[in-house]
């Protein structure tokens, strides 16, 4: 069921009202200075909107993980000053929700207020339905912005978008639900999914998910070692997971036509011995040696395959991409999906490394995903909370 986004909303729902904005500032801080603004930013077209509708923001997030109540490492509070230069605006802070209801009814058309790291109350965490009424009192509708926060129950998430109507998502959100949907619902074939990574057993859901809707599964990353084994073939020292051969084989057997495995790979003694580094096919790996990337042959195989997709979805590195010269099967895969995309490819990313991989290349693809874990679990099938809380289309 497609879910309402603020775009659905008639003007007189925002002018003059309350929007409760869940957000994510969950943003990097290192000795009080943020290090990456990135999620502050994606934040700004729904909140302009918001403003230019004439509603009073209120926004909710968390921030790391504090343990046992408010400590002053997680505060939002030293997030205003910056997101304020972001903005072009005063912001309001709200230290605590149970007392706020006065500033947020205070506030101008067009004003916007910060509430206090959801995650200092201890509901939160727990869906508490009291915290949700608390948060309640400090808007008239609900938007949720938060995708990578949508596939935890918690108060700001779930419990509270049943209290306030409309609850809608943002423009964050609905741009990932756009993209991620379009990729379980109608891709335009042939799709193709390129998954990598160091293991298959946080990814098993995925590929049982996508199998049967892609054309094709590359397979990259360590886990395709875990495939090698399952064929019989040496792998060497390579991260392997043994508990997940018998998978590996299953899969092979049922899908074997889909999957599509690497050529060679990139081997050395160890990860500290990159010097040493040399190609090798896919049956010929030594003991004594490791798989750390895919192989030029191998490079070449996917990248013929990808430029005729007319979707594409990519997780996972296909290498120990931090580890030059073990990052080039990961870039090739990259500048595959730019190609792709130049002659019209729906290019979709997801995941935490993987997204950390195309860093500057995002203009050039269809959509990367920040949700992390949300992506991965709605790629699975499952029904993020966040997202069933939100009224439907
Ligand atoms: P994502 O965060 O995009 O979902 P993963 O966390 O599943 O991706 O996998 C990323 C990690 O996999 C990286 O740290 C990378 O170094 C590691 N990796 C990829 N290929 C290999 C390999 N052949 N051997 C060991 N680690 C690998
Ligand atoms: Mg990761």
């Amino acid at each position: 069921m497609k879910k309402k986004s603020l775009r659905d909303l008639p003007p007189q729902a925002l002018d003059g009202k309350r929007a409760l904005t869940r957000v994510d500032f969950n943003v990097p801080i290192k000795n009080g200075k943020i290090t990456d603004d990135t999620r502050l930013r994606a934040s700004l077209p729904t909140i302009k909107y918001l403003r230019d509708k004439g509603a009073r923001v209120v926004l909710l997030s968390h921030l790391g993980r504090p343990k046992g109540g408010p400590d002053p490492q997680f505060s939002l509070k030293q997030i205003v000053p910056e997101f304020e230069k972001l903005l072009g605006a005063p912001v309001e802070f709200i230290p605590d929700p149970a007392n706020g209801a006065a500033t947020t009814r205070r506030m101008p058309r067009g004003g916007v207020a910060l509430v206090e790291n959801t995650r200092f109350w201890p509901g939160e965490e727990k869906n508490d339905p009291d915290l949700a009424k608390t948060f309640a009192t400090l808007g008239d509708l609900y938007v949720n912005d938060a995708f990578g926060s949508a596939h935890r129950a918690h108060s700001s998430t779930e419990a509270v978008a049943h209290l306030l109507k409309p609850a809608v998502s943002g423009f964050l959100m609905e741009r990932e639900l756009e993209y991620l949907g379009q990729l379980l619902e109608n891709p335009k074939r042939p799709f193709i999914a390129v998954l990598g990574g160091a293991k298959i057993s946080g990814k098993i859901d995925v590929i049982r998910s996508l199998l049967p809707k892609v054309d094709e599964l590359l397979i990259g990353g360590a886990m395709a070692c875990t495939f090698f084994r399952a064929l019989g073939l040496e792998v060497g020292d390579s991260l392997v997971e043994p508990d997940r051969l018998d998978l590996a084989r299953d899969l092979l057997a049922t899908s074997g036509k889909k999957l599509i495995l690497p050529r060679g790979a990139v081997i050395a003694p160890s990860l500290e011995r990159a010097k040493d580094s040399k190609p090798v096919s896919a049956d010929s790996i030594p003991k004594g040696w490791a798989v750390f990337d895919i192989d030029e042959p191998t490079q070449h195989d996917f990248r013929a395959r990808l430029v005729r997709a007319r979707t594409i979805f990519w997780n996972g590195p296909m290498g120990v991409f931090e580890t030059p010269p073990f990052d080039a099967g990961t870039r090739a895969i990259a500048n595959a999906l730019v190609e792709a995309g130049k002659k019209g490819a729906v290019t979709v990313v997801g995941g935490g490394d993987s997204v950390a991989a195309v860093a500057g290349m995002e203009d050039k693809l269809t959509h990367v995903s920040t949700g992390g874990g949300a992506s991965l679990e709605f790629l699975e099938g499952k029904e993020l909370p966040g997202v069933a809380a939100l009224e439907d289309k």
